[in-house]
């Protein structure tokens, strides 16, 4: 959500005549988008902030701008510890950032003041669209609510006017966000229309969520992820915690129960899905049978990945009314869960060992997989597949996608851009939608090349060797 906001408050400054740049030296604004869902986020921020002083005294006219969640629950504390920072924009009111940015450029002295920026690149192939702010749960940990306030709808024309906008700068994978991104309501739309909408634009190969609640996955979101080509088969589905107990006092209004029966029909529907999940461990009361239930959810459901955080009091949420657990047990059992997701998290990546995947290039020579994996793709690989990639992306744009039919529009078409082509002589770029067959999983990642439909030479020769014709062999 942050990277969202900071990519919309960043095309504000664009449209306002400025250039992003990533270096520090040549800024005349810095913003700093906060996040206070938990402590250590909130203790970067400012300590990141603090650094600004320095930054700012080096040359006239820099201005600093904090903007966010941590921004709108410590106004007050920011201004009055940082008082060379210009501009307080908390996050209930980023909608209104262009407004209020407009105020503090028109205060600038000269316009020199703004004329150092080296242009970044920024044709973002995977981009993100806020579909609704706030949220209207009280899940008793989080401090969500308070700093962003009650849930908002965008309007479905302005999702799809965003979409439309995204796709002409070379996006081809929209992530729809939002606290609880299913419970999408405006008019008679509901999350499940959003998404067929979505499809519907020419030029979306992908469509992905973040973050569902398990409360609004109806059977018509879940229909929908089954039968409409764009969506991928990814769900990430924050369970928090496997003990009924702790999902009570947490206010999470399902059960474990629930939450492993919406589990199993997703799965059902969608066979291929990767489900990955948020859990909070050392939550306060959470007895050691409580933590095992947590434990034996994830054996359970196998996720193919997940976070997890340690519980960080809040305050101001009910939560930190009660009293927490010594630090030292919230530690140790984060890293007992942390080793359990882990090691299934690596069982199911090398498990995609010797697959093909679809993969999408992000950046050179990484790739995301429609299952949301992210995936290195060999050099040499690309080298000697980089012109072919090209035509089969084209070629694949005019065919239909492989999965069940749905009645929603899908044009794949893509013409590549000018500067793709002069590239795809010697490199798979950003854009490129690849085969690759995985041929190695870390911990995080994958490794992978890119795959023909023919047999590598050497591997021809063992394939050979296996079936007893190989000429060594006779
Ligand atoms: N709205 C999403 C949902 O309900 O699942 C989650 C959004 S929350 C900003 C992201 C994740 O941060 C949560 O899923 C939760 O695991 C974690 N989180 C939120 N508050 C926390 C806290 N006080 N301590 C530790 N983790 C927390
Ligand atoms: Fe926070 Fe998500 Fe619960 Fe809303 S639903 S209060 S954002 S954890």
């Amino acid at each position: 959500m942050n990277v969202a906001d900071s990519n919309e408050m960043g095309r504000h400054l664009k449209a306002k005549g400025l250039v992003e740049t990533q270096d520090p030296e040549d800024a005349s604004i810095y913003l700093v988008n906060t996040c206070t869902v938990r402590q250590h986020a909130e203790d970067r921020a400012f300590s990141e902030i603090g650094r600004l002083g320095r930054w700012k005294a080096k040359r006239p006219g820099r201005k600093v701008v904090v903007s966010g969640c941590a921004a709108e629950r410590t106004k007050e504390y920011l201004e009055d510890r940082f008082p060379f920072i210009d501009l307080v924009v908390g996050a209930k009111s980023i909608e209104n950032f262009n407004e209020i940015a407009g105020r503090l450029l028109d205060r600038r002295a000269t316009d020199e003041d703004l004329d150092y920026a080296v242009p970044a690149v920024n044709e973002k192939v995977a981009a993100f669209v806020t579909s609704m702010r706030g949220c209207n749960y009280s899940c008793t940990y989080c401090i969500v609510p308070y700093v962003r306030g009650r849930e908002i709808y965008h309007s479905i024309d302005q999702i799809l006017a965003e979409v439309r906008d995204r796709v002409s700068e070379g996006a081809r994978e929209i992530t729809l966000l939002g606290q609880t991104v299913n419970s999408y309501r405006h008019g008679q739309h509901r999350f499940g229309d959003l998404l067929r909408a979505v499809a519907g634009i020419d030029g979306v190969e992908r469509i992905r969520f973040i973050s569902p609640h398990p409360y609004y996955m109806t059977d018509r979101v879940i229909e929908t992820m089954a039968t409409v080509p764009q969506v991928c088969e990814s769900l990430h589905l924050p369970v928090q915690s496997g003990s009924n107990t702790m999902l009570k006092s947490m206010m999470r209004n399902y059960t474990r129960e629930h939450y492993i029966a919406l589990a199993g029909k997703m799965r059902q529907a969608v066979p291929d899905m990767t489900l990955s999940t948020d859990i909070i461990v050392g939550f306060p009361g959470e007895t050691e049978e409580d933590f095992r239930q947590t434990l034996s959810l994830v054996e359970e459901l196998q996720f193919d990945w997940g976070f997890v955080f340690k519980y960080s009091a809040r305050e101001g949420t009910p939560a930190a009314e009660l009293e927490c657990l010594p630090q030292e047990l919230i530690e140790e059992r984060h890293q007992r869960c942390l080793e359990l997701v882990d090691r299934i998290a690596l069982k199911k990546r090398l498990d995609l060992v010797g697959t093909i995947q679809d993969v999408l290039i992000e950046e050179l020579g990484v790739g995301r997989t429609r299952t949301n994996y992210k995936v290195h793709v060999r050099r040499e690989a690309q080298a000697r597949q980089g012109a072919a990639s090209i035509n089969e992306a084209q070629a694949r744009a005019e065919r239909k996608p492989a999965r069940s039919a749905s009645p929603i529009g899908r044009s794949l078409k893509r013409r590549a851009q000018p500067q793709e082509k002069a590239a795809a002589s010697s490199n798979i770029i950003h854009g490129d939608q690849v085969r690759v067959r995985i041929t190695n999983a870390q911990r995080a990642t994958l490794e992978g090349e890119v795959y023909n439909g023919n047999l590598a030479f050497e591997n021809f020769r063992e394939e050979d060797c296996r079936a007893g014709t190989c000429p060594d062999r006779q």
